[in-house]
């Protein structure tokens, strides 16, 4: 596969997003979160959606490219951000912002967003959060677009993956912060998509059909066979069910957007809630830093069986905390470029032909 310099990644990025309409410093921030998606391992959330998504939904009006989001912070106890409907990369960045200065007064912060279009990986919320000593709690629900994915007992397309996410600084315990950032169902959309785009087959456990089987073809599933399985799988999806419906409520009271069930789903159309805190406010930053290195260090002494599966991010050594994965893939890519598969080049050079900037988007 291709490896891309992520600064020359970021250009082409920037092109494109400039091409669409975004100004200035803007399509900047954006191509930056993207391109960070790519190299720490998220492919699904990286430039790909530039052809896949973006451009589209600028097209059918449900993502404006030149907005940006609003902060009311009248009621301090209520921060609220609204994305306008322009790049949800810009209405995080925003969100974060707004949070992290009223936590850093008042100890913790609470903000609704609405309108956030695709707020991307949220996981990048949470190391914002994280790199300013703030933990970040995350809740984020679709607008009633993306149902991909079903409900236990069924095999209809009724929820959303609405992903929650959690970040803990770790202040220099380790060398990123702790993050688990989820998609509520067995992988985000989003990887489907990509293996589409890539002709890869689906693993059995991602998806159910309403015969009880599963769905190979990634393309199948575009076209709507099937549907995703709530994180757990068929024994215990009820958890990640569970899951979705609080993001769905949370996202729905506290960000005010609506809920599946109100109205005609369209295009994707997030809306969060963001609970900021500051731990040094509960303990001192050497306690966290002790609490993670004992609980890594006891981590580090777990006993593998190479009879048990293992997932791919752990390279077969010893447990991860949520967060290493991406930092020692976004570690490995910034010496060693953004592998970008070779369908996703040609889906981003045919959008630079179509907006008629094929002579600035060099890649190569
Ligand atoms: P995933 O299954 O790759 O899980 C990622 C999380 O698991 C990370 O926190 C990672 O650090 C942790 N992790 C992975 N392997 C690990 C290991 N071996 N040990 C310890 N921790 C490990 O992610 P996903 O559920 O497919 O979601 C992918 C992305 O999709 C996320 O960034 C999510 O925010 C995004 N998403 C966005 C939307 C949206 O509407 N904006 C919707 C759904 C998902």
């Amino acid at each position: 596969m291709p490896r891309i310099a992520p600064a020359r990644l970021e250009a082409g990025a920037t092109v494109l997003l400039e091409a669409l309409g975004t100004p200035d410093p803007a399509a900047a921030k954006v191509a930056a979160s993207l391109v960070d998606a790519d190299l720490c391992g998220h492919a699904s959330h990286g430039v790909v959606r530039l052809a896949t998504m973006y451009a589209p939904m600028v097209d059918e009006g449900t993502l404006d490219p030149a907005a940006s989001p609003t902060v009311d912070d009248a009621d301090p106890g209520a921060l609220r951000v609204d994305g306008n409907r322009g790049f949800g990369q810009l209405t995080g960045r925003a969100a974060v912002d707004a949070a992290v200065e009223v936590a850093a007064e008042r100890g913790v912060a609470a903000v609704g967003v609405k309108n956030g279009a695709h707020m991307g990986r949220i996981g990048e919320w949470a190391e914002r959060a994280a790199a300013e000593g703030f933990a970040l709690l995350a809740f984020v629900n679709t607008g009633l677009a993306g149902r991909t994915v079903t409900v236990p007992g069924s095999a209809e397309r009724l929820f959303s993956t609405n992903p929650i996410a959690v970040g803990i600084p770790t202040f220099g315990a380790t060398p990123h912060p702790v993050v688990l950032d989820i998609a509520t169902s067995q992988v985000a959309h989003g990887k489907v998509t990509k293996r589409s785009v890539e002709g890869d087959p689906l693993p059995p456990a991602w998806t159910v059909t309403a015969e009880g089987g599963h769905v190979a073809d990634a393309d199948a599933f575009e076209d709507g066979a099937g549907a995703l399985l709530p994180l757990g799988g068929r024994s215990a999806g009820h958890k990640g069910f569970g899951l979705s419906v609080v993001a769905e409520l949370l996202a729905g009271v506290v960000g005010g957007g609506e809920v599946f069930g109100e109205g005609t789903p369209g295009s994707v159309n997030n809306a969060a809630a963001f609970v900021l805190i500051d731990p040094a406010r509960f303990t001192s930053r050497e306690r966290v830093r002790e609490a993670v290195t004992t609980l890594d260090d006891y981590l580090a002494d777990a006993t593998l069986s190479a009879a048990i599966e293992r997932p791919d991010a752990m390279d077969g050594d010893r447990p991860l905390l949520p967060g290493a994965p991406e930092h020692r893939t976004r570690s490995d890519r910034e010496r060693e470029g953004v592998p970008v598969g070779d369908r996703t080049l040609d889906a981003l050079a045919a959008l630079a032909a179509d907006l008629g900037v094929a002579d600035e988007f060099r890649l190569g």
